[in-house]
């Protein structure tokens, strides 16, 4: 049996960012992934570096998201630096449109809630009118009531995010065993013992980081990750010149030219596939919100699964049962790449999650039984 300082299980974003973290700490972890069978979050995101709208009732989300958004460009650069893979992070910060009076004091309501559960922490935000917006981004339609506009979100290349941290990892002493299914496990304290393909391997420390795939693992190592699939759809227009100097909740311009304009979400099980009734209201409210948008022709469209907590606030535990095991659950893994890595993975490291990681248990979902 092959033995390693750690195992990591799921080679998307969550796990490649845990697997680099743990290898930069020094440790040799292997990080194993089923291959291209999978259902992959990580290859079918839309890229943002997003905090505005993230943890709502949720403080210690809040501040969580805006963590990650302060590590990611020094991962950026580290992972440059390591790697030679530019992963196209900027953080010009971003605008939520809104196409109507009530859904800008619905927005409204919703950031002032965001200040209001920030605390000391603060959360500086401000609702933008038409004219403001257009100055932000110029070629906005009359439809375009208005905005809310932090300072703090961004987006980057989620693709390239991938292959570096992947890159990286394998830079660092890890070791990648890809087209590999867990599907049994044994488990004890501190000492886990995995059939991976034909070989078995072993660790004292595993940490599930499976995606949609930690629902049916977690319980074998004494963990809960009620994780559901909700589906996105992504449409990619043809390139064009540098015209959004910002990105958008729904649409943003790549690097690269292109405008992504996303993303649905959709309860459908674990159907990947693709409908046109959705993707044309998409198209139908990016064209509305830029009406120069409708002369781009559409060059590729997707669907991917999201991994769904559910009250869509991230699952991270570790399991009193067997220590040494613990999981990683959410649906902005682009995000919290700065946390996974930079955070997250030295706690793991030092064999025990901080107490201020506790509101993310998995224990809140559970509910008394009745006497
Ligand atoms: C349409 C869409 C748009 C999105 N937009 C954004 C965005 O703008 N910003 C943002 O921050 N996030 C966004 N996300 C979410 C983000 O992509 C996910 O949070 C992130 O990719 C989740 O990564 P993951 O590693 O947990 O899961 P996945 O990418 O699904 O990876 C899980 C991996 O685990 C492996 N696996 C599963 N089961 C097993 C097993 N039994 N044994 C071995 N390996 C296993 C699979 O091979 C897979 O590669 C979006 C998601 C979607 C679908």
């Amino acid at each position: 049996m092959r033995r390693f300082d750690a195992i990591v299980i799921g080679g998307g974003l969550v796990g490649a960012a845990i697997a680099y973290g743990l290898a930069r700490e020094g440790m040799v972890p292997a990080l194993i992934d089923e291959g291209d069978i999978a259902y992959r979050a990580s290859r079918g995101n839309f890229g943002l570096v997003w905090v505005q709208s993230k943890g709502l009732g949720a403080p210690h989300y809040q501040r969580w998201t805006r963590r990650s958004a302060e590590e990611w460009p020094a991962l950026a650069a580290e992972l440059f630096a390591r790697t030679g893979v530019a992963v196209g992070h900027e953080r010009p910060g971003g605008v939520h449109l809104c196409l109507s009076r009530a859904e800008f004091a619905e927005r409204r309501v919703r950031m002032e809630q965001m200040r209001r559960e920030s605390g000391n922490f603060g959360f500086d935000y401000r609702m933008l009118g038409h004219d403001e917006v257009a100055a932000l981004l110029p070629g906005i339609g009359p439809a375009v009531v208005g905005a809310s506009f932090t300072a703090y979100d961004g987006h980057a290349n989620s693709l390239a995010l991938l292959h570096a941290l992947h890159r990286g990892f394998v830079g660092r002493g890890g070791v990648y065993l890809p087209n590999r299914t867990i599907t049994e496990a044994v488990a004890a304290p501190r000492d886990f013992r995995l059939g991976a393909g034909a070989e078995e391997i072993g660790a004292p420390v595993v940490v599930l980081a499976a995606g949609l795939g930690n629902a049916a693992l977690a319980p074998r190592f004494g963990l809960s990750a009620p994780v559901r699939p909700q589906r996105g759809q992504i449409l990619v227009t043809e390139r064009a010149g540098r015209v959004m100097a910002m990105p958008t909740t729904t649409v943003r311009q790549t690097l690269e030219g292109g405008i992504m304009i996303g993303d649905s979400q959709e309860d459908v099980g674990f159907d990947t596939g693709q409908r046109i009734d959705v993707m044309r209201a998409m198209a139908h409210r990016a064209v509305l919100s830029f009406p120069w948008l409708a002369g781009l022709q559409i060059v590729r469209a997707w669907a991917a699964l999201r991994v769904m907590p559910p009250d869509g606030v991230p699952i991270y535990d570790q399991s009193e049962r067997f220590p040494g095991a613990f999981t990683a659950n959410c649906h902005s893994g682009v995000t919290l790449t700065g946390v996974h890595a930079n955070v997250f993975a030295p706690m793991v490291a030092a064999g025990a999650l901080d107490p201020a990681l506790a509101p993310f248990s998995a224990r809140r979902f559970d509910v008394p039984q009745a006497a």
